[in-house]
């Protein structure tokens, strides 16, 4: 199958070298960032991700929210469940991005921040602290549709008050929806807006489907 190498950070990769210390299968949203952060962490190593789909980061269809989007396109795996018993034997479509971000280029892009105690424990893992800025961004929706809006007085006729605590941590309260979303354009945020603080030493294979 055709590949093709694409530039990672600022240093353009000219060909593939034969062996690495590190090869993650997959450049979808885990792929690209654990690959990003291995190469910034071991600068002497070489690490490279392979991606069954390909490098579409220029497609409006994915960048622009509220386009059509690539639900069911070729850039979806469109997995297919067995016939569901409990649903009156259904088959249902289960999408899967196939390309460079993965579903992170074709999910709803609902950023769900989670509580102070996670985020700690999953960031302490990957030895990040709580707050520090990364390349991935977000936004409040600047629109609501019409059933939440008609959610949001029931919530404070319960006693609730709008809070953005949420975005520290405390999930108590109510909000209007983020969504990974970059405020300077309108442009989806996701995953592969690593490539931009990856080192050298990481090279992304696109079009090659890795066998076993
Ligand atoms: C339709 C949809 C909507 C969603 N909406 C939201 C949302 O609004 N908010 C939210 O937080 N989450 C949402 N999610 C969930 C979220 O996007 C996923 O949980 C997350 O992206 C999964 O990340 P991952 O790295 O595990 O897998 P993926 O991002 O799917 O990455 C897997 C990658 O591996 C590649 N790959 C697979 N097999 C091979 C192989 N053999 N060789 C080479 N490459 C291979 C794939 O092509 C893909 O790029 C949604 C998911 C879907 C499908």
């Amino acid at each position: 199958m055709r590949h093709s190498l694409i530039a990672s950070g600022l240093v353009a990769v000219a060909r593939a070298h034969s062996a690495y210390d590190f090869i993650i299968v997959g450049g979808g949203t885990a792929g690209v960032v654990v690959s990003t952060r291995l190469s910034q962490t071991l600068p002497d190593c070489s690490v490279l991700v392979i991606e069954a789909g390909p490098d579409e980061r220029d497609l409006a269809a994915i960048s622009i929210p509220g386009l059509e989007g690539v639900l069911g396109t070729k850039y979806d795996w469109n997995f297919t469940t067995t016939p569901q018993p409990g649903a009156n034997n259904l088959t249902i479509t289960m999408n899967q991005g196939k390309l460079l971000g993965g579903s992170s280029a074709l999910n709803l892009l609902s950023y769900d921040r989670a509580t102070n105690t996670a985020v700690n424990g999953s960031a302490g893992l990957v030895g990040m602290g709580v707050g520090e800025a990364g390349p991935i961004h977000f936004l409040v929706n600047h629109f609501s549709p019409a059933q939440q809006e008609a959610f949001f007085p029931t919530m404070q006729n319960l006693g609730w008050e709008q809070t953005y605590s949420f975005l520290d941590g405390d999930m108590l309260g109510w909000m209007r929806h983020t969504s990974n979303i970059l405020d300077v354009n309108y442009t989806r945020s996701y995953s592969p807006a690593f490539l931009s603080i990856a080192p050298s030493n990481l090279e992304i294979m696109v079009n090659t489907t890795v066998a076993n």
